[in-house]
């Protein structure tokens, strides 16, 4: 099938063959022309599958030129990154049209961003907190939005932004258009949108949480943070193949450790982006990585969401997530577009039980290799690892989260529902060698 049979118009074609793509995505099949006849729709399909065109091509399909100045279609995300991202793929379509749009995000100057949305503009794309001081000026106004696209929705209604999302829901129109896109859901949110959303129409390409065949799942077990980076070490010292590695942690001051540490061991080769740094040290840092100035990225979960890097070869989990979504989303930043990834993870005593509530929901377990020989394991433990700092790391203060708040503990809830609905691969697990002898 090629994007003919879609029933587009002459600017989104050329445009389309000008980026060389050359047939739609499954997703992007499927929704369009659902999107097109009016309804509401969730999407559900695997990280890296073309989510972002399986909204915006009907909605720029169906984008009647106007000079109004009030914008008609608003995309809300999580993190300025994506903001810039997804404002960069409506460029790549509107080559051939007069569209105007917006990239609205905090950590920039307002009164500029004021002056452009001024100007006039059809399709601003957000993150919730600048939009909403905006709509505050009184300079930007909802009440024409026709369509609303809630991307990485399940993170957008998690606890640290339904409420303002869904106070700031109430400005818009009523008679609008609603679109939800992301890789996972959960029966909560699920909840929540039956209740705010007027029966929505679900496409799911595969279950939610589903993992890209394409990449490859490896984990270790390795006790501690020294451990993890003498293992880290070998890896990129000893296999070429980690030519482009993303490397996550949890919180930023463990984003800035781990940094510390790999930067006295590959001087010049690495980055570090997490939401302490200044909005140009972050895309500076991004834009390295992404054009392949610097060989690692070290990053907090502000870059697990809906970013599209290209040839990211290896995702390194440095700590395990403590949500299995958060791991789909993580790993799912290589393997994106029909290409190969491998996603490692380090777990430690502490993080098993996360181990467990992600093999859960795969239901599949990570298949496990041995600490090489030549990796010393360390028994030098940091300050955060002495027993006290411990739980409260179990506790996951302080995470670099788009939002804090409250989130964590409605995530661990919902884990241990997780973990306790199915004893599968529990069970599996049970038979596994859980210590940190070598084999
Ligand atoms: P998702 O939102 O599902 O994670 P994205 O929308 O970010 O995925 O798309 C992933 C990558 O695939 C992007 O680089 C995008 O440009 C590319 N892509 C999207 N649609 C197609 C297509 N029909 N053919 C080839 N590549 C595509
Ligand atoms: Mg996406």
């Amino acid at each position: 099938m090629s994007f003919d049979k879609l029933n587009l118009n002459k600017p989104l074609l050329s445009a389309l063959d000008d980026l060389g793509y050359i047939e739609p995505t499954p997703i992007q099949e499927r929704a369009f022309p659902i999107i097109m006849s009016g309804k509401d729709v969730i999407g559900i399909a695997q990280t890296g599958t073309g989510k972002t065109f399986a909204y915006l091509l009907p909605i720029l399909r169906s984008l009647k030129y106007s000079d109004q100045r009030h914008p008609r279609v608003l995309v809300i995300v999580p993190t300025r990154e994506l903001v810039l991202q997804i404002v960069k793929e409506i460029e790549k379509l509107s080559t051939y049209t007069s569209t105007r749009f917006l990239a609205i995000y905090g950590g920039t100057n307002i009164n500029s961003q004021k002056q452009l949305v001024y100007n006039g503009v059809d399709i601003i794309v957000a993150t919730p907190g600048r939009l909403v001081d905006l709509s505050l000026t009184g300079i930007l106004r909802l009440k024409d939005i026709k369509q609303l696209v809630i991307d990485e929705v399940d993170q957008m209604l998690s606890l640290g932004f339904r409420q303002q999302l869904l106070s700031f829901l109430e400005t818009m129109p009523s008679k609008k258009q609603t679109l939800m896109f992301s890789a996972t859901m959960n029966e909560e949110i699920e909840a929540v949108i039956a209740k705010y959303f007027y029966q929505p129409e679900k496409i799911e390409v595969t279950p939610h949480g589903t993992p890209l065949e394409k990449i490859e799942q490896v984990c270790y077990h390795v006790p501690n943070f020294n451990t993890k980076i003498n293992l880290l070490e070998y890896l990129l010292k000893n296999d070429d193949s980690l030519n482009k590695v993303l490397v996550f942690s949890a919180t930023k001051k463990l984003a800035d450790n781990v940094y510390e540490q790999l930067n006295q061991r590959f001087p010049e080769a690495v980055a570090v982006i997490h939401s302490n740094l200044s909005q140009t040290a972050r895309i500076n840092s991004l834009k390295q990585f992404h054009e392949g100035t610097k060989r690692v990225l070290v990053a907090t979960d502000i870059v697990a969401r809906g970013l599209d890097i290209t040839d990211v070869t290896h995702v390194v989990n440095f700590d395990t997530p403590d949500t299995p979504e958060d791991y789909i989303h993580r790993i799912g930043r290589t393997g994106r577009a029909n290409k190969d990834g491998v996603a490692i993870t380090f777990i430690n005593e502490a993080e098993q039980e996360f181990q467990v509530a992600i093999e859960t929901m795969m239901n599949k377990a990570i298949p496990y290799e041995s600490i090489p020989e030549e990796v010393v394991i360390s028994k030098v433990l940091t300050d955060e690892e002495i027993p006290k700092m411990v739980d409260k790391i179990k506790q996951k203060k302080g995470k670099d989260k788009y939002v804090p708040g409250p989130a964590f503990h409605e995530k661990k809830e919902k884990n241990k529902k997780v973990i306790l609905g199915s004893a599968s691969v529990k069970e599996k697990m049970k038979g596994k060698i859980r210590t940190y002898r070598r084999s």
